[in-house]
């Protein structure tokens, strides 16, 4: 039998909404969640799954070092595991421009108390050996992890659900509307909850849910291409990444590598679709045998993406709605709401029950869209689109299918 009201709604059952659950019904109330499919299947259980610090948006840090404090703290606090591993995080440039730009990143994680590790070439040599020599330098962050997405968002809604939380599977919210102070949600199968808090967590159609209160923002769809090898001897611990994007890489135990290929392909939010054009795999495949000759052989056995809402200047909105009392936000996350996901959670639960958060939360609130936004060079760089000519990596001629 399903309530009829609750405290609060939650629109999304990716991580940012069971996350959000968990932490309110900790604080004593009571949360229904909707999901218009199953719990964890969009972005939060499709991710590549890097829990990583260095190279942040500086005014992130703050959320995303109290999220990474959940992240290692997992199985206490949700009673299960999530393959949560501390391997660290190599990050690598190929000449002095970039090199110059990890000393930057590095100089920002050490003002937020980070402890990174400069390598030169030598250090690199000795330290990784299966390292080719065409990493110049690199930033290593001992505290950068990784965890399995298909595990994490299912094992954080069983936590919630034994905190009392009621999640509804394949309900799609297709209408919410102003009910006195609160509002009245309205799934699909005519069946309906009064609350008198919304969290509208609704991953890349989250603005659908903003548009109905009088705000907007101007999310973009796409999946970050993702591939996974055979199983392969054991070759490299710490999660890899080069600055340029080229390679992004971590070989899990049993010993396959996952790998993420940029720029990321525009996705179709309608149809569910976020293709991999078959040219990434081969220009993923190629940047890695590059930089880790020992995986030169390895043959990718699958490819996939998931479809995750992008904001021109690459930071996702968080926190009070600029329109609406007792509506909140979180979407947009840009490709980073794994890592952030917890802390997120934690956040929007104490700006629902105490009025407010510690973590400082200015620079992600939705009152930017009012004027244009700022598009940022990441943003120009990083995404296939028609005529997108700061995208340099691949050429014109890549299969995109979808592409708006
Ligand atoms: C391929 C890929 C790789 C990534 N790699 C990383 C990474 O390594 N590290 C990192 O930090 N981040 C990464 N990200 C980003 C990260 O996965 C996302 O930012 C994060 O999962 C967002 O969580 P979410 O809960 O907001 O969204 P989602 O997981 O998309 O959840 C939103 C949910 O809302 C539901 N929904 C939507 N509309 C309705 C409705 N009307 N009614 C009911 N339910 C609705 C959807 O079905 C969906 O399940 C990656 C993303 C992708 C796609």
């Amino acid at each position: 039998m399903s309530r009829a009201s609750a405290d609060v709604a939650i629109i999304g059952g990716g991580l940012i909404g069971v996350w959000t659950a968990f932490f309110l019904a900790r604080r004593g109330q009571s949360v229904t969640l909707f999901e218009k499919g199953v719990v964890g299947a969009q972005s939060s259980g499709t991710n590549f799954g890097n829990l990583r610090l260095q190279g942040r948006f500086p005014g992130q840090y703050p959320l995303s070092l109290r999220s990474h404090a959940l992240w290692e703290d997992f199985k206490a606090l949700i009673g299960e595991g999530c393959e949560f591993a501390q391997t660290g995080h190599l990050y690598c440039a190929f000449d002095a421009d970039e090199a110059a730009r990890l000393e930057a990143y590095a100089q920002v994680s050490e003002s937020h108390g980070l402890a990174i590790e400069r390598l030169a070439p030598h250090d690199l040599r000795r330290r990784f050996p299966w390292l080719s020599d065409r990493a110049i330098a690199a930033t290593f962050c001992a505290r950068d992890a990784t965890a399995n997405p298909r595990l994490a968002t299912p094992a954080v809604a069983r936590a919630a659900l034994r905190q009392g939380v009621e999640i509804r599977e394949n309900a799609h919210v297709t209408a919410v509307t102003r009910q006195g102070d609160g509002f009245r949600i309205t799934t699909a199968d005519g069946r309906g909850l009064s609350c008198a808090a919304l969290v509208n967590a609704a991953g890349a159609w989250a603005v659908h849910m903003a548009e109905c209160f009088g705000e907007t923002a101007p999310v973009f769809a796409a999946g970050p291409p993702q591939f996974v090898t055979e199983p392969m001897p054991m070759v490299f611990a710490p999660s890899l990444q080069t600055i340029d994007g080229s390679v992004i890489a971590r070989q899990t135990e049993r010993g396959n590598v996952i790998l993420a290929g940029y720029p990321r392909t525009a996705a179709d939010a309608v149809a569910n679709r976020a293709p991999v054009p078959p040219a990434k795999t081969l220009a993923a495949m190629r940047a890695l045998a590059g930089l880790v000759p020992a995986l030169a052989q390895a043959h990718v056995i699958r490819v996939w993406s998931g479809i995750e809402g992008y904001l021109p200047d690459m930071i996702p909105v968080i926190g009070r709605s600029d329109t609406t009392p007792g509506l909140f936000h979180a979407f947009g996350f840009c490709g980073h709401g794994f890592q952030i996901g917890p802390g997120v959670g934690l956040c929007l639960s104490e700006l629902i029950v105490d009025g407010a958060t510690p973590t400082p939360l200015e620079p992600f609130s939705i009152a930017r869209f009012r004027t244009p936004a700022a598009v940022s060079e990441k943003f120009l760089k990083e995404f296939d689109r028609p005529g997108n000519t700061a995208s340099k990596r691949y050429p014109e001629t890549v299969p995109t299918i979808g592409q708006g």
